[in-house]
Formats: C-alpha cells, sequence, structure tokens
C-alpha cells in the first residue's frame, strides 16, 4: 500500500516535493538533533488523491493517520482528546514552494472541555490552558469553517467593553471561560452543529481544510503572480504543540539568521513572552527586538544563536525560523530558507562566498534575475524631502519610495493611476491590492508582519506598523497628528526609514552598494553573452552605459522623431509624393538625424552602436485628427482636400505587415540614403575629435537575399561617395534583422549579404503565430486562463517555435560564414528565461532595454553556469 504519511525522522531535506518545504525541513531538523517537537507531514501526493477522491478524506489515509496519531502518542506519553496528560497537535499546510500567508494553520487541536481541564492541571496555569481553548475554537472555526474572524473579534470586544478592559491580557480566567462558551455558541449558529469535541474528527476536519486551501483564490493568486507551476499540491504537518503562552518563562518568536531588509549578518527578529505564534506575526501585541533575549534569557539565547550556526552552515543559506520557547526549554518549530529584499539577497550572497559558505557559481544562481529591478527603485531627493511634511512613522518594512493616493482596499487602487494600500494589517485577502499598490502602509504589525514579509518578496515600497495613523473606514479617511487624510489624497511613503508624508515628492537616481558592484562583477566575468542596450537618445545611452551596457544594439531611428518638432517633418516624407517634394522633406530631415547620430556615438565612445534604418509602420505616424491634418496641409502648402485624399491612399488594412522595414527603404530609397549619409557623416565627424566610432548599419524586416542586397549595393554606393569626397574612412558592419520567417528558412543565403544578423522576435513571433502585436493582448490573456498558453509569447520567448527558427537560421548562417555576429534586439533580449535560451543557443550578444540590462547580465551568467555544469 502506498505510504502517504512520513514521521519526521522518517523525512529529509531533499523530499521537498513530497513533504513540503516546512515538512522536508522539520524533518531534517529532527535528524540533525535539534529540538523539534514530536510530528508527522502527510505528504503531498495525498493532496493529489484528496481532488481525486472528490475532496474527501478517504478510509485508507485515515486510517493511516489514526496509526500515526498513535506512534505519536507512544512517543509523547500523551492521549489524544482524553486523559491526565492529553496531546494537542498543530496543524499547517506545507507546500514544495514557500507560500507565505498563504495557506492555513490551526493550533491547540485536540483541546475539549475535557483536556482543557487536565492541560489547566499539567501545566498549572489555568488562564493559559483557557486561552489556548479560545484560540483553538476561533482558528478552527475561521480557518476550517470558514466562520469569519471578526465576528470572533465582536464577541471578543463585547467581554472587553463589559470588563472594561483594554487589552487581552487583562482576561481573567473567568472571562476566557465565558468567551469560549459564546464562541461555541457563535459556532453553532454559524454552522449549524455543535463544535466537534471528538479530536480525530477535528484532525480529519483540519487535514481536509488544507487541502482544501490549495484551491482557495489567494492560493491560486499567490501562485499565478509568482508563476508557481508543476506542484502537487500542500503538504500537512501535524506536530505536537509545545505552548509559549505558559507564563513568564515561555514564549515566542519569529527571526532570521541574517537581516532580510540588508543583508548584514546579524540575528534579526522579534519575540514576545507568554505568548502564542500567531501573535507575533498578527501585530496585536508589538514584539521585542530578538537581541533583549540576552537579557531575558541568556542560556535560552545561547542556545538559539548556536542553532542558528548550525542551520546556516547546514543550509548554507539564511534561515527564517520560528521558536517558542515552553516554560524555560526552547523549541524549534520551522525552518526554511528566507525571504529577502534584492538587497538583501546581493549582500547575502556576496558575504557567503567570503565566508566560504558558497561559491561564486552558487552566488550567481542565487539571485533571481526578475527581482534585481528592486535594486533600481528610486529614493526621494533630498530637495524633495525638506519640503514635505512627515505626518507619521513607522517601520521601514521594505525598501523604497512610494507616492500615490491613499486608497483602503483593492478596489478603490483599481481606480487610481497610482495609489498607496493603506490598511490596519494586511492579509492574504490583500494579495492583489498589494500587488498593484505603488506601497503599501498598515496601522499594525512589525518586521516579520504579512505586510512587511509579502512586501519584501514583491520588493514593493512598504511602512508597516505605523500605529500613530487611526482609520476611519466609514468616511474612508485616516487621522494622524491632527491631520485628516481623505481617500484618494496623496500622500508618499518611505520604505527605508518608515516615514510617511504628504503630497507627492520627487524621487532619485538609485544607488548600487559595493557587494553589488563585486556582484555583478562576478556575474560579468562569468557571462558569455555581450550586454547591448536598445536606446533612441543620448540619455537613454547614459543610463545603460551606467549599468554595463557593452553598446547599442538597437536604436529604433523612428523613435528619433517622435518628439513633436521632428514628427512634422517624417509626416511631410510619408505623404509626398512627387520627388521633389520628397526631397524636400528628406532635406528637412537631414540635419535632426545627423545630430542624433553625432552626440549618440560621442556618447558611445567606440562602442559598436546598431542604427536601425527606418521602420515605422504608418499608422503610428500618420495624422489622425482635424487639427493633425489642417496644420500639415499648411507646413505642405497643399489643401486639406488633397493631403486627405494622399492619407486616404497610404490606408493600410494590416499596417504590421504593411509598407514598412526595408520595403520602405526599396519604395522610397532617397530616405534610406539620407539615414545612411546622416549615420556616416556624424560617425567621421565625431572620429575626427578623437573619439572612436563603431557603428552598425541595420536594414529591418528583410525576407530574401534580393532585397538586402539591393538596398546593400545602394547603401555601400553613398557610403563611399561620402568617403571619396571626403577623403576619410572608418569601418562599418551592415546587417540585417531576422524577423520575419522565411528569413530564417534562407538565412544562409541572407548571410552572404550580411555582416551581422539582429533576431527581431516581437516581429518574428507576430509572423510566426500569425498573432498581430496590435491586438493579441486581448486574447492571449485568455489563452493563458485556459490554460493553452503558459506564457505570453511576446513576454518569454515561444523556444518550441519562434525557438526552432532561431536555431535554424543560426545553423544556416554559420554554414555560410562561420563568425558572422549574431544578436537579438526583441523585447525577450531582457527576460530571463529567454536570455539563457539566446546563451544556449550561440548568439553572441542580446540587447535590452536600459533598467533591463542588470536582469540580462545575471540571466546570461547563470545561462552560461547551467550550461558548464
Ligand atoms: C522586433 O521586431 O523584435 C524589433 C526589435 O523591432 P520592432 O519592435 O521595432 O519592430
Ligand atoms: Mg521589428
Amino acid at each position: 500500500m502506498k505510504k502517504f504519511i512520513y514521521f519526521f525522522n522518517e523525512g529529509n531535506k531533499t523530499m521537498r516535493d513530497l513533504l513540503g518545504g516546512k515538512g522536508a525541513n522539520l524533518a531534517e531538523m529532527t535528524n540533525i538533533g535539534l529540538p523539534v517537537p514530536g510530528g508527522f507531514t502527510i505528504t503531498t501526493d495525498a493532496c493529489s488523491e484528496f481532488y481525486n477522491h472528490g475532496q474527501n478524506i478517504w478510509k485508507e489515509l485515515k486510517e493511516e493517520i489514526l496509526l500515526n496519531i498513535e506512534k505519536l502518542e507512544r512517543e509523547t506519553g500523551k492521549t489524544f482528546g482524553y486523559g491526565e496528560n492529553p496531546l494537542l497537535v498543530s496543524v499547517r499546510s506545507g507546500a514544495a514552494v514557500s507560500m507565505p500567508g498563504m495557506m492555513d494553520t490551526v493550533l491547540n487541536l485536540g483541546l475539549n472541555d475535557e483536556t482543557v481541564e487536565s492541560l489547566s492541571k499539567i501545566i498549572n496555569n489555568e488562564r493559559a490552558a483557557w486561552d489556548s481553548y479560545r484560540r483553538f475554537i476561533q482558528m478552527f472555526g475561521d480557518v476550517v469553517k470558514e466562520v469569519p474572524k471578526y465576528k470572533f473579534d465582536i464577541v471578543m470586544d463585547k467581554i472587553k467593553e463589559e470588563k472594561n478592559i483594554k487589552t487581552d491580557l487583562e482576561l481573567t480566567t473567568e472571562d476566557l471561560k465565558e468567551i469560549v462558551k459564546r464562541y461555541k455558541k457563535l459556532y453553532t449558529m454559524e454552522i449549524g452543529e455543535h463544535f466537534p469535541t471528538e479530536p480525530l474528527n477535528q484532525l480529519l476536519d483540519a487535514v481536509k481544510a488544507v487541502f482544501s486551501s490549495w484551491n482557495n483564490s489567494r492560493a491560486k493568486i499567490y501562485r499565478e503572480l509568482n508563476e508557481i507551476r508543476g506542484i502537487k499540491g500542500t503538504a500537512v504537518n501535524v506536530q505536537s504543540m509545545v505552548f509559549g503562552n505558559m507564563g513568564e518563562t515561555s514564549g515566542t518568536g519569529v527571526a532570521f539568521t541574517r537581516n532580510p531588509s540588508t543583508g548584514k549578518k546579524e540575528i534579526f527578529g522579534e519575540y514576545l513572552m507568554n505568548a502564542q505564534g500567531e501573535d507575533v506575526v498578527a501585530g496585536i501585541r508589538t514584539p521585542k527586538k530578538i537581541a533583549s533575549l540576552e537579557e531575558t534569557m541568556p542560556d535560552i539565547y545561547k542556545e538559539f544563536l548556536n542553532i542558528c550556526n548550525i542551520l546556516e552552515t547546514h543550509y548554507k543559506d539564511m534561515q527564517d525560523m520560528e521558536f517558542t520557547i515552553e516554560r524555560g526549554k526552547f523549541y524549534m518549530l520551522q525552518t526554511r530558507n528566507g525571504k529577502r529584499t534584492s538587497k538583501a539577497a546581493v549582500q547575502i550572497a556576496v558575504n557567503m562566498v567570503e565566508e566560504k559558505l558558497i561559491t561564486k557559481k552558487e552566488a550567481i544562481l542565487r539571485i533571481d534575475p526578475k527581482n534585481i529591478e528592486q535594486l533600481l527603485h528610486k529614493n526621494f531627493s533630498i530637495e524633495g524631502l525638506k519640503n514635505s511634511k512627515v505626518i507619521a512613522e513607522g517601520l521601514a518594512a521594505s525598501p523604497g519610495a512610494a507616492s500615490g493616493q491613499v486608497c483602503f482596499d483593492c478596489e478603490a487602487l483599481k481606480k487610481v493611476k497610482k495609489g498607496i494600500l493603506v490598511r490596519i494589517e494586511t492579509s492574504p485577502e490583500d494579495i492583489e491590492g498589494m500587488n498593484i499598490a505603488e506601497g503599501i502602509l498598515t496601522i499594525r504589525g512589525g518586521m516579520t508582519s504579512h505586510a512587511a514579509v509579502v512586501a519584501r518578496g514583491m520588493g514593493k515600497c512598504c511602512v508597516s506598523g505605523c500605529s500613530e495613523i487611526s482609520i476611519n473606514e466609514e468616511k474612508r479617511e485616516f487621522e494622524t497628528r491632527n491631520i485628516i487624510v481623505k481617500e484618494g489624497d496623496l500622500i508618499s511613503i518611505d520604505g527605508s526609514s518608515g516615514k510617511v508624508y504628504l503630497g507627492d515628492i520627487e524621487k532619485t537616481d538609485i544607488e548600487l552598494s559595493g557587494a553589488f558592484e563585486k556582484f555583478i562583477s562576478w556575474v560579468d566575468e562569468t557571462r558569455r553573452l555581450k550586454i547591448r542596450m536598445n536606446a533612441d537618445t543620448p540619455k537613454d545611452c547614459k543610463v545603460g552605459l551606467k549599468f554595463g551596457a557593452e553598446g547599442i544594439g538597437l536604436c529604433r531611428t523612428e523613435h528619433m522623431f517622435f518628439a513633436e518638432e521632428k514628427i512634422w517633418s517624417v509626416r511631410e516624407m510619408i505623404v509626398s509624393n512627387t520627388p521633389k517634394e520628397i526631397k524636400q522633406a528628406i532635406d528637412k530631415i537631414y540635419p535632426f538625424q545627423k545630430k542624433d547620430f553625432f552626440e549618440i556615438f560621442e556618447v558611445m565612445g567606440g562602442k559598436p552602436v546598431t542604427v536601425r534604418l527606418l521602420d515605422p509602420p504608418l499608422h503610428e505616424f500618420l495624422p489622425k485628427t482635424e487639427n493633425e491634418i489642417k496644420k500639415l496641409s499648411e507646413l505642405m502648402n497643399i489643401d486639406i482636400e488633397n493631403i486627405k485624399e494622399r492619407l486616404e491612399s497610404l490606408h493600410e488594412v494590416n499596417p504590421m505587415l504593411g509598407h514598412r522595414g526595408c520595403r520602405l527603404g526599396i519604395t522610397y530609397p532617397e530616405l534610406y540614403e539620407m539615414q545612411v549619409k546622416a549615420i556616416i557623416t556624424a560617425a567621421l565627424e565625431v572620429k575626427d575629435t578623437g573619439i572612436e566610432v563603431n557603428p552598425e548599419i541595420m536594414i529591418p524586416l528583410v525576407g530574401s537575399q534580393e532585397e538586402l542586397d539591393y538596398l546593400r549595393n545602394r547603401i555601400e554606393k553613398v557610403i563611399e561617395n561620402i568617403f571619396k569626397s571626403k577623403n576619410k574612412k572608418l569601418s562599418y558592419k551592415l546587417g540585417t534583422m531576422i524577423e520575419v520567417p522565411r528569413a530564417c528558412v534562407v538565412a544562409d543565403k541572407i548571410a552572404e549579404k550580411a555582416d551581422f544578423f539582429s533576431f527581431g522576435t516581437n516581429d518574428l513571433t507576430q509572423i510566426t503565430f500569425g498573432f498581430s502585436r496590435d491586438d493579441a493582448a486581448k486574447f492571449i490573456k485568455e489563452y493563458a486562463e485556459k490554460g493553452i498558453f503558459e506564457n505570453d509569447p511576446f513576454v518569454k520567448l515561444d523556444q518550441e517555435g519562434v525557438g526552432e527558427l532561431m536555431k535554424m537560421a543560426i545553423k544556416k548562417a554559420r554554414s555560410i560564414k562561420k563568425n558572422i555576429k549574431l544578436g537579438i534586439c526583441g523585447e525577450h533580449g531582457g527576460e530571463p528565461s529567454s536570455v539563457e535560451f539566446c546563451n544556449k543557443i550561440g548568439l553572441d550578444y542580446v540587447s535590452c532595454s536600459p533598467y533591463r540590462l542588470l536582469i540580462a547580465k545575471i540571466a546570461a551568467a547563470q545561462g552560461e553556469i547551467k550550461e558548464t555544469k
């Protein structure tokens, strides 16, 4: 019979897929001799089976659970659900990939009217026993039976009001007994049956709830946002309870072995004495910093530090731990690789290499290139801060600077352009809102609260625990320092200082740390692929150079015309229909072009610059409104009707497949000739100033050797003439984009006429799939929802189709020209999995937008490490 349950001493850390992360680590800690309360894990296979059984616990699983409970009874010397020494358990979910806050936990399971009395005797603390009981009923009701949590809170608040007390700690045993009574009544009213007193039923219901929660909407959204796929389900961990609420020598806490915000090597965390787990993360009581445990319980603190060291050396990574102290005895309840900001991730990886815990290659593989964007978050400018009013201060929970309109929920966020999510505390239900918010501000909760942990994972700016703010949900406003801030008002939050400001604040560019520079130097010495940028202006070039761009892979000349004064000359040119008009328009454009190229060559100082000749899908450029048409008629001195007729004749049914790219160069050769003249003249002028230049002229949308040949001949003539007339020379390259499928098929022929290829995978994807770039977004979303596509092929390169075409083109091209330079400049050049693919198929470089250069570099290094493994 298949085994669905593993006792902690039967598993190990390699069994993540089967036992989930939590289960595998509990097993591992048990095996290396750490103090872990006993228990067992119901496997992820059981979760799949649960769904095969119509979401029911089937007979054999029930029997196996029973057998393991009996084993746990024998091991602990306790009895489940009755007797003088009752066994109480926690039930927690744990999938193979950690999903904080997504799945549910039930503590103190096994309590009923009988065992609560025994517990109170054993721990000699009647109050703590009844407190545990009331927590259990609440958690069971909320998590297992979905009785809204606030209904329990109302009961509790009512009693506090009746007794005229403020905090939970002031509740007496009698109060707690009364709460238990009222909770049970609430439960019966909501569920229509009595609260279950038989612990096995409690357990089976809880297991069922955990399995079911795998498919609740929060879990699904989390998996979708984090692209978690191919996991069978969650495991369930059933563990004997230890109590942090047994008086002043008991407590509970959460801690990281290093600072998850900055990466500094220091124990970082919080704890509460005389409390149970959820008190620390829920933000109801304000926890103490972990360092103060050294004074409160020095021996325990020492033991804890020792365990931290053992775990880090064992896992070779920063750990995120949960622990409980039960009457002076220390227990580990959980360990896992901790979530961290990107800044911390880099710092920790670099430190661990220096501490000889991991190798440079391991360090590189640890950084998720996508998250590196976090490091590029802006800060508030000093000037901007000077003029801004601090209206509150909380905890600096996740770095970054954000401004936006106050929104109290996800619905409000959806209605504004930029919103700051302001909540008393966040819960997994807020995940969607947190994802679309610019930043997150919470009133309650510490550095390890849900908001803080999730925001750090998302790389989103967050200020938590900002208790001086009080929210009035009804009026949709908050009050702080005698100021009323209404929903929709602008605020700014600083996740690095914890400060909240009124209004919008200007932001500055980012600064990268020393550790980051070191890390990138390792990346640079590891990667084979060169990294270039797609840049059309000197300003973009400067940003890209700062991030280490090794050249320009795509300068879209049509983008140079987007500026107001230039676009009119292009419009003139497009609607021209006599050679004279065309020449007039082109003559107007030439000086702009030459100036732009001069500046770009100057900034790029000898690095290769690929300039693509004009490729304007006409619909992006033609005048649309009456006013625009009127202006064009004035500029060209042609009457409006005539202009309209010309526009009519230019209208294309399918502009993306129309008169663009090299087709335009063939029908308006003067246009490409002017551009080439501007490029080469500018390059010669820059060279004259003593700066090196390395121009590469690129022709778009080529599908046949003849197209390229025709244009190459004309372009070469123009260049020869310039060289002759100026009596100067420089070396240049002339190549083509490969962006129509036919070009891949005849790549050997095209290669005869090209010095380089650059794959334009935007168009190559469009034409290979036959999906219009302009319209596909509408239906691709539905493809993803229906599971037809895992990814949008315009975002992640379709390796199976488009990728095969690229491979074919590479093979054919290299069969003719062994050393032909090959690159990619479609959007995929900045997407990690696509960059890895480009490395694998042997491209020489990838080109992407300046802000994605670092992502591309890291992905390139990771790809190379995986290739050479
Ligand atoms: C491409 O098609 O991939 C490309 C880079 O060109 P554009 O996006 O300008 O069409
Ligand atoms: Mg293209």
